[in-house]
């Protein structure tokens, strides 16, 4: 039986419609996505929509839904000689606003706009509120964006740019996430983190990688661990082609994180937590994730782990990526240094790998600098 997107509570199970602006369910828990749209994929191979809204057949979204859309996606899959190896890179950096986080933002904001909704609120280290700024402003929706004092000053101009108004917030990243919560009450709550339509932008990451190998699934594909936008993403992507027969195996996710602030990689390999220190990582520097359970149970289902960088193997990594011409922002660069750990220490022989770089060097120039002097 085909049945309306809807959401439902992790917590209770309950199921509330889209149209109930709903971000969280009983006593604040999470909320997930179930439809029972499918993929058409001879709609797909006969598409001349070279955006992710080719693969709009699969996403969990009214069908009469209008898009708030630059034809973004479906970014540039390269080939590229890592650790002696040949491994592709998902090119997503190049998106409209500088960073992946667009996948979610084109998705969250036009069921926005299709519900009405004329003002949100956000909050973020800096990329997903560029991206929702940046869709709200093509969409005409005012929105109000909290971020921590210590955004990168690069960043903050993208935002208010748009016309967005930015609350920075002192303190920690969860208080900025808890004052835009309290903003949020009254507002539609745009959160990468909480709304889980952002996801239903981040998945088509998965149906790219897959349709640009000819729809054969690699061995593992190794991710930025932050929020896990991308990994949750990338997770529910791989599942619905497997569910739909379109691939027989799923690719193991492989997260990294920053050795300054590695909560998933501890918990996951039975280590006690460690403080966390300041990284140039600033977009995975993420000390409690929302989604930490789904991101954990993410990994291990697909046989995949997580994997820790030093500030060094950042630097070294970032100075490796840009030498390629690869203009990479650092945080990119912790998943590029994890990358190469990967294929140092455990990809097997042969392993097909994929990984990504999620964000525009462009955004954090004066960080770079200063990174590729030392
Ligand atoms: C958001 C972001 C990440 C981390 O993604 P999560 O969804 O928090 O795991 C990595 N790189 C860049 C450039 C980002 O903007």
């Amino acid at each position: 039986m085909s049945e309306k997107p809807h959401f439902i509570c992790q917590s209770s199970g309950e199921s509330y419609p889209l149209e109930s602006l709903k971000w969280q369910g009983a006593h604040g828990a999470l909320l997930d996505l179930e439809h029972s749209n499918r993929l058409d994929l001879d709609a797909v191979k006969s598409s001349n929509d070279y955006s992710l809204w080719r693969y709009q057949s699969g996403m969990g979204l009214p069908k009469a839904i209008s898009r708030v859309s630059f034809a973004e996606g479906f970014s540039p899959l390269v080939r590229l000689e890592v650790e002696r190896q040949a491994v592709e890179i998902k090119l997503d950096y190049l998106f409209p606003s500088g960073s992946y986080k667009d996948r979610g933002a084109t998705a969250l904001i036009s069921l926005a706009k299709h519900l009405g909704v004329n003002e949100v609120v956000q909050d973020s280290s800096g990329n997903a509120g560029a991206a929702i700024a940046n869709y709200c402003a093509l969409a005409g929706i005012s929105c109000r964006i909290f971020v921590p004092a210590n955004t990168s000053p690069a960043k903050l101009v993208q935002i208010s740019s748009f016309g967005a108004q930015i609350e920075l917030v002192e303190g920690s990243r969860e208080m900025t996430a808890q004052a835009a919560r309290e903003a949020a009450a009254d507002t539609f709550y745009a959160s990468h983190v909480w709304n889980p339509i952002f996801y239903e932008g981040t998945k088509t990451f998965a149906y790219e990688i897959c349709e640009q190998r000819a729809w054969r699934v690699p061995d593992a594909v190794v991710l930025p661990a932050g929020n896990g936008t991308l990994l949750i993403g990338a997770y529910i992507g791989f599942n619905e082609l497997k569910d739909w027969g379109i691939i027989q195996k799923l690719p193991k996710l492989v997260g990294v994180q920053a050795s300054n602030c590695a909560p998933l990689y501890h918990e996951f390999h039975g280590l006690d937590p460690q403080s966390n220190q300041p990284t140039y990582a600033e977009g995975i520097a993420i000390a409690i994730p929302g989604r930490a359970q789904q991101m954990l149970d993410a990994v291990r289902k697909t046989g995949g782990t997580f994997i820790k960088v030093t500030e060094g193997e950042i630097a070294q990594a970032l100075k490796e990526a840009i030498s390629k011409g690869y203009f990479i922002e650092p945080t990119s660069a912790a998943v590029f240094a994890g990358l190469k750990n990967y294929l140092r220490e455990y990809a097997g022989e042969g392993e097909e790998v994929v990984s990504v770089f999620t964000g525009n060097g462009l955004k954090s120039s004066e960080k770079i600098q200063k990174i590729l002097k030392k």
